[in-house]
């Protein structure tokens, strides 16, 4: 990726940056850029966007219009036709050569714009899932889209956000950035507010933060100074000029296959020159025209545009399901995924959870009420209970929580939120944390009131890898207090003391063991468990910036169980990826009872269980040996994603992996198909990926591998059907050839075969429906290219068939007309004007057949997917546009002068239905046979 090559870029060029942003006072840097705290209005925005242009980097946009028009002309089969329309020229067949040449000109043209409209849509998709920014403007913060940020803009970052542009720090709180995408190094630079000298090194200006960069832990404000290519990663990647983009393997895999037939070419032509010098009939105009015959009608001309029109439609048909592709060729990565690695919560769970039962005072008690409703109650062996049993770690619970309350209009801003039943309350924030407030005022509590009671003066931020927080908070009583929350026995392990009835008791060994039952308990019945503490005397030193140091010595309060039920599509789906052969992992942060028991509700295919710890004690050996077994990661931090994944990767299996916080990216950068969530994920995670989920659902997942899969069935039909017409079209001339027949069909009516007849089918074969079987069968091994065993000896049958049942019809109907009063060897080779007649009704016939045999093609070639031809109207609609066209072709004189073609009677027509009916019972009888030796496509 281009951030290896800007560090690498640092290591060669220590690059001096001009700017002193850094060094300058705050009201400096606010006066010069004419803005304050309140950030900019909505007009002054849009005055400056139009001075400064947009805050993105060139080269960003993708590939230039230019660089897509010229790179239709490197393979290598535009060269053959273009060598072939020079040849033309040069042996005086001007209107041939203006044909093929114009032929190439409509491929390059045409395939321009198909892979220029495939561009515009990756970006246009890329597009719909950029970073977003939260600025202020006109006072209040606004979500926008990051290119829109100027310089003035006051802008909020917190932990998962790219940073959208250079910004001055203006506030902080415990805010860390990554700024490898800068500098190449990728440890958390931690930021401070202040004034610096100007000679500090990028690297050290503590101050700023950069474009592009990761915010990693905590959060901040800044005031922007510099946008786009004015950014100090904008002036790298101006200077550095875009990465090279490697090949797909699907346009390797084309690459090779044109080269071959470039060579194909080549050779053939070369026999045939040296058949001719042999026989002595040396006929240098007829080798010309055979040479060039041959190779028109070996090139598909029609093929990389229907490839790229094909990958182009299915990622936009992808998109209308939920599942964003941000990079094209993964469509063909997906259709191999044989190992889903998901999240849980969010994922197979509906996140949308409820407190349904807590442990305080040594007592288990239930709560009622669903989803955000804020009316419940609590209760005890079923009767109600007061609400003050329960008080303490329910306040505890809304404390140490950072959930915004609000009637915030329009859609959320990449938090789940949801609505409350009373007040038309929207909560902003974690599931897991709304679930706490929730079940807080269900006792009563306000948050306005306690925030009043208890300010909160500090906070140690929660990680997936600590697994708990804590925040500090001064008391009603004059002290200061801290409270922490986290996952139990996180929690429990920083206590020493619990409170019981009011009481603040030692917290035995005993005590602890019926937690751990209790905690269990809650987790075997899919409930997410959090435990409760607080400390009620903190020590100056930790009031206000508080670390670590503070979660110790505390009181334990009690445990509050959550559920977060399964998405009600999910036990489908995940059958669903069962039956298509591929294991579906669940990886997650939560104990291994909840995740066991959710496992089971969902149906994993054995909810075997194997812990962070139990991963980190286990060699990669080890691993490797039970990793197919195991279907539950629980209790992991982010870096044991990128163990799991290696070590699946390594067995040799293609991965999708989905992540959602910051340290989830590297996973899901290095898998095989990487998984962002577009509702919950970060910025990064949805940079470092290769599809975004727009609901989060595990179900969209499911539907993008059977999209895969359908779009790489699609793309092998029409590589079949292209590759087995030029086939035949190659076989028939070099036989015909070889017979001493001449040329049986003419370079331009092989043109028109390639580029109309067929080429038309061959598109709408894009959109084909997924075969009956398509999520039935084991993933494609990934070595597995387009063109398989199966495929060539396809195209081979094909090719010998259509010769087989066009070569009579040529020469029954070229001797039919020549005889008459005519020496035939000599018509053959004299080329006299009587067996230009002849010829001219032969080659029509036989071009004519060529176009018949279309629908037996294209019967022979879906009859393994389960599809009859009446199962796409577009195919149905491109066959009868294809003999429409050549109906006109044959009986209108435009069409004789420009085909030279003859127009046929009707026992011309029993011939070529005679000689259809004979391919199509051939390739009858060939398809069983190729179905006996092949169990694969
Ligand atoms: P997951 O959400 O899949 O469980 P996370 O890594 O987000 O994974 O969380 C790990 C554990 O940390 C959770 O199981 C829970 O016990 C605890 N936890 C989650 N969210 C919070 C939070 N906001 N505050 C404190 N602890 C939390
Ligand atoms: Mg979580």
């Amino acid at each position: 990726m281009a951030r290896s090559a800007y560090s690498e870029y640092y290591e060669e060029v220590e690059i001096e940056s001009e700017s002193d942003w850094h060094a300058r006072s705050l009201e400096d840097v606010y006066e010069t850029l004419e803005t304050t705290e309140e950030g900019l209005s909505t007009d002054e925005a849009r005055e400056r966007l139009e001075r400064e242009g947009p805050n993105e980097i060139e080269g960003e946009e993708g590939i230039s219009p230019l660089q897509i028009f010229v790179d239709q002309y490197k393979p290598a089969l535009i060269w053959v036709l273009i060598v072939a329309t020079a040849v033309m020229a040069v042996v005086g067949h001007t209107i041939d050569a203006a044909v093929i040449a114009g032929v190439v000109v409509f491929i390059t043209v045409f395939g321009f714009l198909q892979d220029y409209r495939a561009e515009q849509s990756i970006q246009a998709l890329k597009e719909m899932s950029t970073t977003h920014a939260l600025v202020r403007r006109e006072g209040e913060k606004t979500e926008i889209d990051a290119t829109n940020v100027v310089p003035g803009d006051v802008i909020f970052v917190e932990s998962g956000d790219i940073v959208p542009a250079d910004a001055r720090i203006v506030a902080e709180s415990n805010l860390s950035v990554d700024e490898a995408a800068l500098t190449g190094e990728s440890v958390g630079v931690s930021k401070e507010v202040g004034q610096i000298e100007e000679e500090t090194s990028l690297a050290e200006r503590e101050n700023m933060l950069y474009k592009d960069t990761v915010v990693e832990r905590g959060s901040g404000t800044a005031v922007v100074v510099e946008t786009g290519p004015e950014s100090e990663i904008g002036q790298i990647a101006t200077a550095l000029e875009e990465a090279e983009d490697r090949d797909t393997p699907f346009e390797a895999e084309m690459d090779r296959l044109g080269k071959l037939i470039a060579l194909g070419v080549v050779g053939i032509v070369s026999i045939i020159a040296i058949t001719e010098l042999v026989i002595g009939d040396t006929q240098p105009l007829q080798v010309f025209l055979t040479a060039v015959g041959i190779a028109v009608s070996a090139v598909p001309e029609g093929l990389p545009a229907v490839v790229t029109l094909s990958l182009a439609l299915g990622a936009r048909r992808m998109a209308e399901k939920n599942a964003l592709v941000r990079r094209l060729p993964i469509v063909e990565a997906l259709g191999s995924v044989d190992v889903v690695c998901t999240d849980k919560t969010g994922t197979l769970t509906e996140e949308e959870m409820t407190v349904q039962r807590i442990v305080a005072n040594r007592e288990t008690y239930e709560v009622t009420g669903t989803g955000y409703d804020t009316e419940g109650e609590f209760l005890q062996d079923d009767d109600p209970v007061d609400a003050d049993r329960v008080a303490e770690v329910l306040r505890c619970g809304m404390l140490c929580n950072n959930v915004d309350v609000g009637t915030r209009e329009g859609e959320d801003d990449g938090n789940a939120a949801g609505d409350a039943g009373n007040e038309e309350r929207t909560y902003l924030g974690d599931p897991t944390e709304i679930a706490l407030f929730v079940a807080a005022q269900k006792a009563g509590f306000d948050h306005e009131e306690i925030a009043t009671a208890y300010p909160r003066t500090g906070e140690v931020d929660f990680t997936s890898a600590r697994k708990r927080m804590t925040t500090v908070h001064e008391t009603p009583d004059g002290g200061t207090a801290a409270y922490m929350k986290g996952a139990p026995e996180t929690v429990i392990e920083r206590c020493d003391r619990e409170l019981v009835d009011g009481d603040v008791v030692e917290l035995t060994d005993k005590r602890r063991d019926e937690l751990e039952h209790r905690n269990e308990a809650f987790a075997e019945d899919a409930l997410r468990v959090m435990g409760f503490a607080y400390r009620p005397d903190v020590p100056d030193s930790q009031a206000t910036d508080p670390d670590e140091g503070i979660e110790q010595g505390m009181v334990f309060l009690g445990l509050q169980g959550m559920l977060d039920p399964p998405r009600p599509e999910v036990p489908d789906a995940l059958a669903g990826c069962l039956d298509a052969g591929i294991n579906v992992v669940m990886i997650t942060g939560d104990n291994a009872v909840t995740a066991r028991a959710v496992g089971k509700e969902v149906g994993l295919r054995s909810a075997t269980v194997i812990t962070g710890s139990d991963l980190e004690a286990m060699s990669d050996e080890e691993l490797r040996d039970v990793v197919d077994d195991v279907d539950i990661f629980a209790r992991t931090s982010p870096e044991h994603k990128t163990r799991i994944l290696q070590t699946l990767q390594d067995k040799g299996h293609t991965v999708a992996m989905t992540g959602d916080g910051v340290n989830d990216a590297p996973a899901v950068k290095n898998a095989d198909v990487g998984v962002a969530m577009g509702i919950r994920g970060t910025d990064v995670t949805e940079q470092a990926s290769d599809i975004v989920l727009l609901d989060d659902n595990f179900a969209t997942i499911r539907d993008a591998v059977r999209g895969g899969r359908r779009i790489f069935d699609n793309v092998r039909k029409f590589v079949n059907y292209l590759l087995s017409g030029n086939g035949g079209e190659v076989t028939m001339i070099f036989s015909g050839t070889l017979a001493g027949l001449g040329l049986v069909i003419t370079p331009i009516q092989v043109l028109w075969i390639n580029v109309v007849t067929d080429g038309i089918p061959a598109l709408t074969m894009g959109v084909d429906p997924a075969a009956s079987d398509v999520m039935e069968r084991d993933p494609r091994p990934p070595e597995e290219g387009v063109i398989t065993e199966r495929i060539v000896t396809s195209i081979v049958g094909i090719a010998l068939f259509m010769t087989v049942c066009l070569l009579p019809l040529f020469t029954l109907n070229f001797y039919g007309e020549v005889i008459p009063g005519y020496d035939v060897t000599g018509a053959i080779l004299g080329w006299s004007p009587d067996y230009e007649v002849g010829r001219d009704l032969a080659q029509t016939m036989v071009f004519t057949g060529f176009v018949v045999f279309e629908i037996v093609r294209i019967q022979a070639i879906r009859y393994r997917y389960g599809l009859g031809l009446f199962s796409n109207n577009w195919l149905v609609l491109a066959v009868a546009i294809a003999i429409t066209l050549q109906l006109l072709v044959l009986y209108t004189s435009t069409g004789q002068l420009l085909f030279d073609v003859e127009p046929l009677a009707l026992v011309h027509w029993a011939q070529i239905a005679v000689a259809a009916i004979v391919f199509a019972l051939l390739m009858a009888i060939f398809v069983k046979v190729q179905d006996r030796y092949f169990e694969r496509y």
